[in-house]
């Protein structure tokens, strides 16, 4: 079938924070890029909310050009780093926190980052299709026409950014995956003023609840755990410390919930498509790297586009997944663990600099050689 004048170079099924991504970069190589979403902007999604340092780095880096003017003028809050608390039932909570080390994080609203990836990509002459489901694919040989409930679009490449339950994945045969964790995340907004810019990570055998102030006047909280919270309320019982602190706040907005997974995919890539963010597997929410993740592929698959090599974007892939893939499992030992849990939180108030360095390796400052086996030791004991 000849895929005719009206293809594009670049079709990317999903307008979340990865095809956003994927189509600023793609277009800033010079392609026709077109995104289709089956929901409208702005678009949310449970989420915690932060960027890391590195999140945002990547993000200049595919061309989100004056990111630092974008966020003097919108809502967010800047992150100095990350605090660990301890289960706050015991007698003596342990407590331990890092800088981050050179630039700050930002705490920012899922639908304000929309709009800030959504107005990049069309300054950039991506066009877009809203409320359009994709509901099937047949390859061609010389691309892929898809179909969606509304019309049929024609593209060289097809980019699959459709989420955990990509269906692009199933329709290309790219499904074989190793899941190494299933998690449940809800998110609530609570009106109130932070009473820190740290991202604050309480611990219990309950599962965690992270804390991003997102404005002057909100926070956001993120409860991941193994079994569903029915509430915000009910999740709220098992971190007192936190609950306390939100005692004088309001609900904002209804409570938003997600699954979580730790998911390696054997393959991103089938001739002309390619998956990209959780729909290309992903990390558990706890480590605040899905966005980052994002990014950075986005940047690689734009260069693999160009190149018109989708072998690089595989190679590249799993190159990015690496360290955050070893830090969701290393969390993940922490959650399960109790004891182990306890050994760590307390190695880390005893000496603050080791959860620094570990904090700048899984931001990327520092190469994983730098973590010394003398760093190790002190960690096991
Ligand atoms: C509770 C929780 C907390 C998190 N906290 C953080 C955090 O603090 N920091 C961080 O960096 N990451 C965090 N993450 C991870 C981060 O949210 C994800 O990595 C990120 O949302 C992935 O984006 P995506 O674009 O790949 O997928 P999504 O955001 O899921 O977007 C997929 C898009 O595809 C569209 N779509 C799906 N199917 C179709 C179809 N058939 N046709 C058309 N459109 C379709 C959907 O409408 C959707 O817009 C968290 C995740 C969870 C669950």
């Amino acid at each position: 079938m000849n895929l005719g004048r009206s293809a594009s170079d670049v079709l990317i099924v999903g307008g979340g924070p990865a095809g956003l991504a994927s189509a600023i970069a793609a277009a800033r190589q010079g392609l026709h890029v077109e995104v289709i979403d089956a929901m409208k902007p702005p678009i949310d999604k449970a989420c915690g909310e932060g960027l890391m340092p590195d999140s945002l780095e990547a993000l200049a880096a595919i061309g989100v050009t004056n990111l630092d003017q974008i966020l003097s003028t919108t809502e967010n809050h800047r992150l100095r780093g990350i605090r660990f608390l301890g289960d706050q039932t015991s007698p003596n909570p342990l407590t331990t926190e890092a800088a981050f080390p050179q630039a700050p994080g930002r705490g920012i609203r899922r639908t304000v980052l929309h709009q800030i990836l959504l107005d990049r990509a069309a300054s950039l002459g991506v066009r877009f299709h809203w409320e359009n489901s994709v509901q099937s694919i047949a390859p061609t040989a010389e691309g892929t026409v898809v179909h969606s409930n509304r019309q049929t679009l024609r593209t060289r490449y097809l980019i699959g950014a459709d989420g955990p339950c990509s269906r692009v994945a199933t329709w290309a045969g790219l499904t074989e995956a190793s899941i190494h964790s299933r998690r449940i995340g809800l998110r609530q907004h609570y009106t109130i003023a932070p009473w820190t810019d740290f991202v604050e990570v309480y611990w219990s055998n309950h599962g965690q609840a992270y804390v991003t102030p997102n404005s002057s006047n909100e926070v956001c909280v993120a409860f991941i755990a193994n079994k569903k919270f029915p509430s915000s309320e009910a999740a709220l019982s098992h971190f007192p410390a936190l609950r306390h602190h939100l005692a004088a706040s309001q609900p904002n907005g209804p409570a938003r919930g997600s699954i979580t997974l730790g998911r390696k995919l054997r393959r991103v890539t089938k001739a002309n498509i390619a998956l990209i963010g959780d729909a290309s597997g992903s990390v558990d929410a706890v480590t605040g790297e899905g966005m980052a993740l994002c990014f950075r592929q986005a940047a690689a698959l734009s260069l693999a586009l160009r190149a018109n090599d989708l072998a690089l974007y595989q190679q590249a892939h799993r190159r990015i997944q690496r360290l955050p893939t070893l830090m969701s499992r290393s969390l993940l030992l922490m959650d399960r663990s109790p004891r182990l849990r306890d050994t760590v939180l307390r190695t880390f108030q005893r000496t603050p600099w080791l959860f620094e360095r570990l904090l700048q390796m899984h931001i990327g400052y520092s190469p994983f050689q730098s973590v010394s086996m003398e760093s190790l030791h002190v960690l096991t004991g």
